[in-house]
């Protein structure tokens, strides 16, 4: 399949509003921060009794899933119809790609439908900004990732994750928290682009540190250029950190012999509750799953009380209807607002 070279310039029109979500690369602050206000806004209706609002009642959104997904998609599914929008899930084995449409005849088709949106995740990196560049104007696109490219939405959920439990918490969090903290990311950094999504959004809000801790064979040449720092072994790329953010293993994404096997990479790797307790005390953890549980986290410590691994996905639900209802023009109720996050 051909794609186009990734090109962050498209994701906002001539005022500077967000028009497709493709990469968190090259986006302004304020924009992130605005999201990040947005969705907590979304998070308190969603907390309330009445977790429906109409503010997208009429428009057609298309979940285009090209590879396998739980928590992205049930979660973009749910965001839609919490706004109430309908939602359409193309089941990618049912579709007309495996008769040889081209992705330009997929989205063609749809958008003949009057679809307003497209929720797009495909294996190659790239594919996200093919659709942004042949949509029809008015009609967006969602990158819910893109080989190991871009998961921007991922990357914002995580960045909203560590503001809500480092930041201050609901209701005035403070943007300046990321300039104290030291984040570690740790595993399978190759094949992932929730990392790149993670680095490119720390970076933008000014984190102190960002760590990437994985053996030599997973990370990728060259990605000091990221601003980040490379550890080849935990004890000391856990020293200190603020936050953990572990990885999966992504098997499907290896083709070679990256590991000598999985049991010597959670010797050397994985988190352990002995691991956990050599943390700081107020260290948190997150992983975007699903987790390969005995392999990058051990069971206990994925479900024990310092893991954020299930709020990161509740709080994807409030992130996913904060970009789409800020890219349709529709903002979040008056009455759900906080005064705006201390900037
Ligand atoms: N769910 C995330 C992704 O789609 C992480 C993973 O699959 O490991 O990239």
């Amino acid at each position: 399949m051909k794609t186009t070279e990734p090109n962050p310039g498209l994701q906002l029109d001539a005022r500077g509003r967000l028009c497709h979500l493709l990469t968190l690369d090259g986006l302004p602050r304020e924009l992130l921060i605005d999201i990040l206000d947005e969705a907590e806004a979304h998070d308190k209706v969603l907390r309330g009794q009445d977790k429906k609002q109409g503010t997208l009642s009429g428009r057609t959104i298309v979940n285009l899933f090209f590879e396998p997904s739980t928590r992205t998609r049930t979660t973009f599914e749910l965001a839609a119809k919490r706004l109430s929008a309908d939602v359409l899930n193309l089941q990618v084995s049912a579709s007309s790609t495996s008769k040889g449409e081209t992705l330009f005849d997929t989205l063609k088709t749809l958008e003949a439908m009057q679809a307003d949106m497209f929720v797009v995740r495909h294996e190659a990196s790239g594919a996200a900004h093919f659709f942004a560049e042949h949509a029809a104007p008015g009609v967006a696109i969602l990158n819910a990732g893109d080989g190991r490219h871009a998961h921007p939405t991922q990357g914002l959920l995580d960045l909203f994750t560590i503001r809500r439990y480092k930041g201050g918490g609901v209701g005035g969090p403070s943007n300046d928290c990321f300039k104290k903290l030291t984040v570690a990311i740790v595993g399978d950094v190759l094949h992932s682009r929730v990392a790149r999504s993670d680095i490119h959004g720390l970076r933008i809000l000014g984190t102190k540190e960002i760590r990437v801790v994985a053996p030599p064979t997973l990370v990728p040449a060259g990605i000091e250029a990221m601003g980040v720092k490379v550890f080849h072994e935990l004890e000391s790329g856990l020293d200190g950190a603020d936050v953990v953010i572990l990885l999966r293993l992504q098997k499907e994404r290896m083709m070679g012999a990256f590991l000598p096997s999985l049991a010597e990479f959670h010797r050397d790797f994985g988190l352990t509750r002995a691991r956990l307790a050599k943390l700081k005390p107020e260290a948190i953890v997150m992983h975007p799953g699903p987790i390969n549980r005995g392999v990058e986290i051990e069971g206990d410590v994925a479900y024990g009380p310092r893991s954020l691994i299930l709020n990161q996905v509740s709080h994807g639900i409030a992130v996913r209807m904060a970009v789409m209802s800020m890219i349709l023009g529709a903002p979040a109720p008056a009455e759900a607002r906080s005064p705006r996050s201390r900037r």
